[in-house]
């Protein structure tokens, strides 16, 4: 029997990559251990230069205190071998996310299945509906990695959701790497329709959606999300920039108009977004649009990543904006998205709301705003919102 640990870095679908090749090895009989085992998964990021070294860090570091690590996710897909003269217990697993368990497992080899209902490490439950994107942004390395967008089945979806509520999970975050492409054409089923049956899930108390593109932001799915009573009033949807002609040289689907437009009547909803900044089209007046465009959108939290040029895409080979810029711009957008953001938990103050304590302390209410609370780790608190610090909003 075999002992081992799992870590991943990047967004929500490596944790979820990361989790399901736990998931395999304890059902396999293998035995979870923090710190100290005799086998180490680092599930991969490449969404930028930064989380491609971290990911290689990771990696070095774990080969020195386990005997055997496996890489797994999109950095281990990524052209170029990037895990290249790494010492030899380095396994890179160059497999698509749904492959990569039993790839890992056929490695290790099976003992015997001990644990089959294994619970998540974490408060909220995420669940994957679909992988991969089609989208081919121009930037993008994400399709490049984990392939053309493809669904799960809706019933295979709605079973785990039952599973993660019957272990004790109380939300569920339904993940994707491009959501809104969620399909089961067989069972008739749009993205619309899972929400409101996965909303009515015995025992659930919230469902949020991981990300969304503007595209996908139908009026069908709006009606979803008011119609459902246990949907959060979140929404994040990716920006990436408020200027026409770097959207265009993006690659991107919409313009700052029909960005706005699609948000249009979602103000009771907190929207938050991802927006690059430093791309080689955006001079002094793109980035002024895109300010202008974050403060109309009403957006509070932004994730700022500053561009770098990620290999085998389109725009790989240009990079023409200094970093210094880059940095000067970023701190700019966060400041903007900082202050966006006291305003907004502001407005809540002498109001009620419901946080679910996710560590010591601290929480998320039901629109995604982080709370500082009492209360058990998992538990639903009630509170009213007495004061607002830079971390969060202070309950009563
Ligand atoms: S929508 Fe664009 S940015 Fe998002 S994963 Fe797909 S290609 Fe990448």
């Amino acid at each position: 029997m075999a002992t081992f640990g799992v870590r991943f870095l990047g967004c929500k679908v490596s944790h979820l990559d990361a989790q399901e090749v736990r998931e395999r090895l304890l059902a396999d009989g293998h035995t979870e251990r923090k710190g100290e085992a005799d086998v180490a998964i680092v599930n991969t990021c490449c969404v930028t230069n930064e989380a491609l070294a971290k990911s290689r860090q990771a990696v070095s570091r774990a080969a020195r205190t386990h005997g055997r690590v496996y890489v797994t996710g999109c950095a281990a897909n990524l052209e170029g071998e990037p895990f290249r003269g790494l010492p030899r217990n380095v396994v890179v697993v160059r497999r698509r996310s749904e492959e990569t368990p039993a790839a890992v497992a056929a490695d290790l080899g099976a003992l015997g299945c001990v644990q089959d209902d294994a619970r998540l490490e974490r408060v909220r439950a995420f669940v994957k509906i679909q992988d991969g994107c089609s989208f081919s942004c121009n930037f993008c390395v994400i399709p490049l990695v984990r392939g053309g967008t493809r669904s799960r089945r809706a019933d295979a979806v709605l079973r785990e959701i039952r599973r993660r509520v019957a272990q004790g999970h109380r939300e569920i975050v339904l993940t994707g790497i491009n959501l809104g492409c969620f399909r089961d054409r067989a069972a008739g089923y749009t993205l619309a329709r899972l929400v409101r049956e996965a909303g009515q899930t015995p025992g659930l108390a919230r469902v949020r959606l991981s990300s969304i593109e503007i595209n996908h932001v139908s009026d069908e799915l709006v009606s979803a999300l008011r119609d459902t009573p246990t949907v959060a009033r979140h929404l994040h949807v990716p920006l990436q920039s408020g200027d026409d002609g770097v959207l265009q040289a993006m690659g991107r689907r919409y313009s700052a108009s029909t960005y706005l437009r699609r948000l249009d009547g979602l103000e009771d909803f907190n929207l938050t977004a991802d927006v690059i900044v430093g791309f080689p089209a955006e001079d002094e007046h793109a980035f002024a649009n895109t300010l202008r465009i974050v403060r109309q959108a009403r957006l509070t939290k932004l994730h700022v990543f500053p561009y770098s040029p990620r290999p085998g895409t389109k725009t790989a080979g240009n990079d023409p904006v200094p970093a210094a810029v880059k940095k000067e711009r970023s701190a700019r957008l966060r400041a903007q998205s900082d202050a966006a953001c006291l305003a907004h938990w502001r407005s809540k103050l002498g109001r009620d709301d419901v946080v679910l304590v996710d560590r010591p302390g601290r929480g998320y209410g039901d629109d995604y705003s982080p709370w500082l609370v009492r209360g058990q780790v998992g538990q639903l608190v009630r509170v009213r919102a007495a004061g607002v610090t830079e971390e969060g909003i202070l309950a009563a």
